[in-house]
């Protein structure tokens, strides 16, 4: 891959190699598009079968970052970090202050949080060395509720759309994953009485737990899942689930849920969905709530303020799914159109010079 020509066609602004020779740490930081404002995105360590795999991920992340940001109304451009190790082995607070001291160095260009493989705790190692972190365990800290409460109001904004009311009491649901988000937004279905919910799990733990706090939640076998006749499908476990052999077994007639890159192929996936009537929540759009809530750590953090924030995931969802119908294009395309009309707006706003 030439890195130059694939920054060039997607507009990357910085890409940047670090490596610590006190404690081995190996990483790469990428800033797509600071238009809106600083780059955010977390921190993922994973154990790379190649530098080029690692670089890959870390620029495509990185851009969906940027569109994520700014369809979800924040200030923020899109950034990513990835690190090159075995998360068993690598993880320890040299390992993250020595991290924390190569973001400080973008002076503010770039802000991380927690990813796959991070968490909270070891962010607040990294923030022993810099300002530019959030998800921190002393301010946010777990993204997860938070996440789980805006998939809820998306799935309201869906449900608005596709039947005409917002009622979850008149509709059913199947949930894949009960994990993090999964099992919050099935308390969030089941505190506001949807008619009938479904969940598939592949652990053992997970089944057992809501089996034991919401019997009347019914397990589904996950080779079963995406055939269940309900209303609503909730992808809340993996990605790239939407797909050739899924989508012709699907019944419902929303999909909606928490899980990143749930299209396989963005286009021929989103097309398939499509023309077979069912609309898809864009997962960028509907998972937002973990961002808005770091990014609401850049201010004073305030719980209250970040679930009206989360909230707007609702009028948001019903402005994406208007452009789609209007312009006849798949939703996650109609979501990419939105996030860009947005960088385009504020962009031409902040092009003149005013001192502050
Ligand atoms: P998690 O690992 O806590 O939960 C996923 C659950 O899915 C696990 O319990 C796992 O056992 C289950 N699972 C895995 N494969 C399955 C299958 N084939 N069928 C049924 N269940 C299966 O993860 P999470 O934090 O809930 O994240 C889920 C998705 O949401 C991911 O795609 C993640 O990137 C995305 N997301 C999470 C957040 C957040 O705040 N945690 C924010 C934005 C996006």
């Amino acid at each position: 891959m030439n890195k130059f020509d694939y920054m060039e066609k997607h507009g990357y602004e910085q890409m940047v190699y670090f490596y610590d020779k006190t404690t081995g740490l190996k990483g790469i930081t990428c800033i797509h598009d600071t238009t809106l404002g600083p780059a955010l995105g977390g921190t993922r360590i994973l154990n790379y079968a190649s530098e080029e795999d690692a670089v890959l991920d870390c620029l495509r992340l990185a851009r969906g970052m940027t569109y994520k940001s700014a369809a979800a109304g924040l200030n923020l451009g899109g950034g990513k970090t990835v690190l090159i190790g075995d998360p068993n082995v690598v993880k320890n607070e040299a390992y993250f202050r020595a991290l924390g001291r190569f973001i400080q160095s973008l002076n503010g260009r770039y802000i991380t949080a927690e990813d796959v493989n991070t968490n909270t705790k070891d962010m607040d190692f990294v923030a022993m060395e810099t300002d530019h972190v959030v998800g921190l365990e002393s301010k946010s800290g777990n993204p997860s509720p938070i996440t789980a409460l805006g998939a809820y109001h998306g799935i309201r904004a869906a449900i608005k759309f596709a039947f005409g009311d917002d009622d979850v009491t008149k509709r059913t649901f199947a949930v894949q994953g009960a994990g993090q988000t999964g099992y919050y937004l099935i308390n969030f279905l089941v505190e506001n009485k949807a008619k009938k919910i479904y969940f598939s799990e592949i652990n053992p733990k997970h089944v057992e737990r809501m089996q034991k706090e919401h019997p009347e939640v019914e397990f589904v076998k996950p080779e079963n899942f995406f055939e269940c006749d309900v209303d609503v499908i909730c992808p809340c476990a993996l990605g790239a689930v939407l797909n050739d052999e899924t989508i012709p077994k699907i019944k419902a007639k929303v999909i909606a849920g928490t899980a990143n890159n749930v299209l396989l192929d963005e286009d021929r996936h989103g097309n398939m969905i499509k023309e077979k009537g069912i609309l898809y929540a864009p997962d960028f759009v509907i998972n937002a709530g973990g961002v808005i809530n770091v990014f609401n750590e850049l201010g004073t953090y305030n719980r209250d303020k970040v679930q009206r924030d989360v909230e707007k995931i609702y009028d948001r969802l019903i402005d994406i799914f208007t452009i789609a119908k209007e312009d006849n294009i798949h939703t996650q395309e109609a979501a990419k159109r939105f996030a860009k009309m947005r960088m385009e707006t504020i962009g031409r706003v902040r092009s003149n010079y005013v001192p502050r």
